[in-house]
């Protein structure tokens, strides 16, 4: 009944601090109220949404490439109930995966809801644990909206959208965000007609202008309907349909959608309800978020936070590098996580990734930066794989040419935007990269290419 350390969530943020506390010799318990761990993520986040965007990328590729390499033959069919069953199975083997981790480095899973009664007391039912340390990772829960009233069913978030009774003809996305795009994409991979209603003019809020026009122009392509600088009014549902109002910021008039799903994806709230933090004196922030400083302390001495609950990019390897450092600053170590590293990706087809600066940010900060860029039109491996659309833009100092961000859009995106995150935690000039030698023929040449174009040019543009 006694720990080192109880961390309260079993997401990425708080399995990652439990285990990498274990490893460094602290006795560790994991306390979680769903029925099995991996949090969000795992359960209702990051892994099912990728599933689904698999198996739909994959029919996709089947409708629309097989064709042209001479692989003919009768549209696959799809069996939605399979499909979702296979989803279950990824959710399933992922979460029995941290289960067997925490066995192997002995960390108690304790069963049930945390509160933090006093500092150094963890309460779980009716029974209440000592904790020399105790870190809050309790996740975040999707924003409500004014006027739309979420069933789950017809009218839902992220977490209904996994699991919807049938493919819906017609699909309203409220917000163009990460969420709202990757699960538009795959319900219209699957034949639904999607619109995506904004508020903002453009789509992925913070992401580099340009990659977010040439996104929407691709996801166009593929059938996504978008109506930008759209405030929503209501969504109102009867047994099989909804209506969406809304108003078109730049005249005010009123219009409206039907469809028979509407997601609301406008963005994640911190979840902090039930620990007793109120009680407790835990400072929060203005937006709702535990206030911590930069050894991830709140204001409660012993009590610390990470991941969605606290400030930051609510994004799954931040929760965890935060899960690993807050670890290594209990058991006595330099825990450090580099927010200025931290990439952003979006699993569409085409993929699209991001770090560092954007073209905007560096404006702002009046920086005088340079853009390489490179199409992957002008990559053998893009070409042949259907995958010339998009490009890679590395934005490097003016004077110094170290690397400061980079930006793509393009096949397996999320992939090769990590060559990058190395060379920048290294300080990496674009010229380091343009004279590493690149595998023939890999996407990651364009990469090289970019880093080229920093410099005296690229050789295939
Ligand atoms: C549809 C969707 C897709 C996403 N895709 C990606 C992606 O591709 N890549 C990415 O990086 N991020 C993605 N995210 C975001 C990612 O899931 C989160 O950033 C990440 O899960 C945050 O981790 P966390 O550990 O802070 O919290 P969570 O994963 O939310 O885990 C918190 C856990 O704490 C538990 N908990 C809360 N309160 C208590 C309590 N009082 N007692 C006991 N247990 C408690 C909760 O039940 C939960 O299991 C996605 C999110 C969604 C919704």
């Amino acid at each position: 009944m006694s720990y080192d350390l109880i961390v309260i969530g079993a997401g990425p943020g708080g399995y990652v601090c439990a285990i990498r506390a274990a490893q460094l010799g602290l006795k560790v318990a994991c306390v979680e109220g769903r029925d099995t761990l991996g949090g969000t993520c795992l359960n209702v986040g990051c892994i099912p949404s990728k599933a689904l965007l698999h198996a739909t990328h994959q029919l996709h590729e089947a409708e629309h490439n097989f064709d042209a390499m001479g692989l003919t033959g009768a549209k696959p069919k799809v069996d939605w109930k399979k499909m979702l069953g296979y989803k279950s199975d990824v959710i399933g083997q992922n979460t029995k995966g941290i289960e067997f981790l925490f066995k192997k480095n002995k960390v108690d899973w304790i069963k049930g809801w945390a509160s933090i009664p006093e500092a150094g007391k963890v309460q779980v039912g009716d029974k209440t644990y000592d904790a020399k340390k105790i870190v809050i990772a309790s996740g975040s829960e999707s924003s409500p909206l004014n006027g739309v009233k979420v069933d789950e069913k017809i009218i839902v978030t992220s977490t209904g959208a996994l699991e919807l009774g049938k493919i819906p003809k017609k699909m309203v996305v409220i917000g163009a965000g990460v969420i709202g795009l990757e699960m538009g994409s795959v319900y219209a991979r699957l034949g639904a007609e999607v619109t995506v209603v904004e508020y903002l003019d453009r789509i992925i809020p913070g992401n580099d202008g340009e990659v977010a026009k040439t996104f929407q122009r691709m996801l166009g392509k593929q059938g996504m309907k978008f109506i930008l600088g759209a405030a929503v009014q209501s969504a109102t549902a009867t047994k099989t349909k909804a209506t969406v109002t809304y108003k078109l910021r730049k005249d005010d008039s009123e219009h409206s959608l039907d469809a028979d799903t509407v997601l609301l994806a406008t963005g994640r709230r911190p979840l902090t309800e039930g620990l007793g933090l109120d009680a407790l004196g835990v400072k929060l922030t203005e937006r709702g978020q535990i206030a911590t400083d930069k050894h991830y302390k709140t204001s409660i001495d012993g009590v610390y936070a990470i991941g969605d609950v606290i400030e930051g990019p609510m994004l799954a390897h931040k929760a965890e590098d935060e899960g690993m450092a807050v670890a290594e600053i209990i058991a006595g170590q330099a825990g450090h996580v580099n927010y200025g590293v931290i990439p952003g990706v979006i699993y569409t087809w085409p993929e699209v990734a991001s770090v560092g600066e954007t073209e905007e940010t560096l404006k702002e900060a009046g920086r005088a930066y340079k853009v390489g860029k490179f199409s992957f039109m002008g990559n053998g491996r893009a070409k042949a794989n259907f995958a010339g659309d998009g490009f890679v833009k590395l934005l490097a100092d003016k004077d110094t040419d170290r690397i400061l961000g980079a930006h793509i859009i393009g096949p397996y995106a999320g992939d090769l935007i990590h060559e990058i995150c190395v060379a920048m935690e290294f300080g990496a000039a674009a010229e380091d990269l343009a004279r590493t030698c690149h595998a023939h023929p890999t996407y990651s040449e364009a990469v090289r290419e970019a880093a080229l174009a920093c410099g005296d040019g690229a050789i295939h543009a």
